[in-house]
């Protein structure tokens, strides 16, 4: 059986506490904080594994390599403190069930995974792939499973990923080029974090799509647009591939609006806060998220998850600001895709 590898050590000469300090949703001092993480980690209850709204945050808060999130997570599922009816968490698992339906291109030793996202057989197009295209993979075999942290289930990720990654062993491929970031939070921290071997190199579809830009250097006419970035909650699960959003804006020449709620500090699209803990803080954080947007002047609002982009265009573009996809961004740069009309 798999176990989160979780260090209480670490936490006990903790300085920051970053972990919980830092929270958007939960608000803590640092001894506070300090009780309450290592009340966690020891099995006892805390108020926070009844507050936390899921917004992954604490992943990247912590600088020393624990999980917080992860441990919180466990932590629920033990104590059965459960974070939706049991009829939608049932349904959520059944809709990520393998059913033999999986597409596969022609698989090379390096393919993109579109894991279990539709959207991206749409958007994945043109010279930004060509040199990997057809090669890739789409379906629930091939699906993270990630999003059941947000239902405090770790349970069916232990049972599901494993066969996953047994799912790419046999395809035999070397590099996974992650599409969508919650799968590639899958295998550069989750899997790792319980001890799960992964038999291929996961690469951030940011870092493939920065390499890409730059060998069609050439190319990019500079866009010249005022830009902020919808960061989704699974990206806290890679912190360390964030920059990649400043660099890839930079060879597009889009600048980066400075906003109140960029980087640490983003605000998530609150498609999953109005399942799980109610349409107010839904509505609250969308409000504040989509006016800090207009206030800092972005015409347009780009998206990393394709989630985030059906929660949030609709209500982007009634402010006027335009919303697109970040490769369909880069695709407008190079001269593939046509300005966005609102
Ligand atoms: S989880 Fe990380 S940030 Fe939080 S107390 Fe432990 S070591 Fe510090
Ligand atoms: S996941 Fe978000 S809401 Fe929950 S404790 Fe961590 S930072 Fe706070």
């Amino acid at each position: 059986m798999y176990e989160l590898k979780f260090n209480n050590n670490l936490c006990k000469t903790c300085p920051t506490v970053d972990c919980l300090v830092k929270c958007q949703y939960i608000d803590l001092d640092k001894d506070r904080a300090k009780e309450e993480i290592l009340k966690i980690s020891e099995g006892k209850d805390s108020f926070v594994l009844h507050d936390c709204v899921t917004c992954y945050g604490c992943e990247e808060y912590c600088k020393r390599g624990n999980h917080p999130f992860y441990l919180i997570t466990e932590m629920r599922q033990k104590k059965g403190i459960l974070t939706a009816p049991r009829a939608i968490t049932k349904q959520w698992i059944n809709i990520g069930e393998p059913q033999g339906k999986f597409k596969t291109g022609d698989i090379k030793k390096k393919v993109l995974s579109f894991g279990f996202m539709p959207e991206f057989l749409q958007l994945v197009q043109g010279r930004l792939f060509d040199d990997v295209m057809p090669s890739y993979i789409y379906g629930q075999e091939f699906f993270c499973n990630v999003v059941y942290i947000h239902f405090a289930n770790t349970a069916i990720i232990k049972e599901r990923l494993p066969v996953v990654l047994d799912n790419f062993r046999k395809l035999d491929v070397e590099e996974v080029v992650c599409m969508h970031d919650e799968c590639y939070g899958a295998f550069a921290s989750l899997a790792p974090a319980y001890g799960m071997e992964v038999p291929f190199r996961p690469i951030h579809y940011f870092e493939y799509l920065y390499n890409r830009l730059k060998e069609l250097s050439n190319e990019i006419r500079p866009l010249n647009i005022k830009v902020a970035y919808q960061r989704p909650c699974s990206s806290r699960l890679s912190s360390d591939k964030h920059h990649f959003v400043a660099d890839i804006m930079q060879l597009i020449g889009a600048e980066l609006v400075d906003r109140k709620y960029q980087n640490e500090n983003a605000l998530c699209c609150g498609d999953m806060f109005g399942m799980l803990s109610g349409y107010d803080l839904r509505h609250d954080v969308q409000t504040r998220n989509i006016d800090d947007m207009v206030d800092s002047d972005a015409e347009y609002c780009f998206f990393n998850c394709p989630a985030c982009q059906n929660t949030l265009s609709e209500k982007v573009a009634k402010k006027g600001i335009k919303p697109v996809h970040i490769i369909d961004l880069c695709r407008m740069a190079i001269g593939e895709k046509p300005e966005v009309e609102v």
